[in-house]
């Protein structure tokens, strides 16, 4: 079972790219935006955590594709689940990240909403964690799962322009000191060694030799 497929999880662009980016060299990567009809899958969130939402995500993928004729039998299909645990809002918005100003809001209103709730909150408690769930399922089971930290502070003014999300007023702690730059100003390859996608995805790659052999 050495050629297995990985199918990733995501109707999110952004997300894809670093997905795509971080998983393991000469290993054929496909999304599920490539799949016939795959712009149109979705699923409920609806799990208490982020763990539980990954699970939902891999196992609602892999029956699509499974219903679509392109799943091979060694192949996985990986999804996570992702978002902003800020401390000061004793940890929203969480697994609300990506619906946290209404569903239809832009990455723009969202970190509005979040630096109006934090108004008047001090730096030093602007502590915050982006946490990224990650679930590899095959032949409809599990066979990978992991959570994984970053953490970091809340600025009061957004800055640069690259990533999504709430990178522009995340600034990652590194050797534990604040980074001078946020998620959306350091360079790709940065984000990729703090962030928490970065990290689940090293253990994903640690782990997929073992699940292809
Ligand atoms: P979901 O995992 O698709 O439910 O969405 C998670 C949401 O959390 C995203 O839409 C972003 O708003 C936020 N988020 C997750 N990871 C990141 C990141 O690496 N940078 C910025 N925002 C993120």
């Amino acid at each position: 079972m050495t050629s297995a497929r990985i199918w990733v999880a995501t109707g999110n662009p952004k997300k894809a790219e670093e997905l795509l980016r971080i998983l393991p060299g000469g290993v054929q990567v496909s999304t599920i935006l490539d799949a016939p009809g795959g712009a149109h899958w979705s699923v409920v969130e609806d799990a208490p955590d982020f763990l539980g939402n990954a699970r939902k995500k891999a196992l609602s993928a892999a029956r699509f594709l499974e219903t679509q004729g392109l799943l091979d039998s060694g192949d996985l299909v990986l999804a996570d689940d992702s978002g902003l645990c800020v401390e000061a809002l004793g940890g929203r918005p969480g697994i609300h990240s990506a619906r946290y100003a209404g569903d239809q809001a832009s990455d723009q209103e969202r970190i509005q909403k979040l630096l109006s709730e934090l108004q008047g909150v001090p730096p030093q408690e602007r502590g915050a964690d982006f946490v990224c769930a990650l679930v590899a399922v095959r032949q409809g089971v599990p066979v990978f799962e992991t959570e994984e930290r970053c953490q970091g502070r809340i600025a009061e003014h957004p800055s640069g322009s690259k990533g999504f999300g709430y990178d522009p007023v995340f600034f990652p702690l590194v050797g534990g000191e604040i980074c001078p730059q946020s998620f959306a100003d350091c360079s790709v390859e940065t984000k990729d060694q703090l962030s928490h996608r970065g990290k689940a995805l090293r253990r994903f790659a640690e782990e997929y030799r073992k699940l292809c052999s």
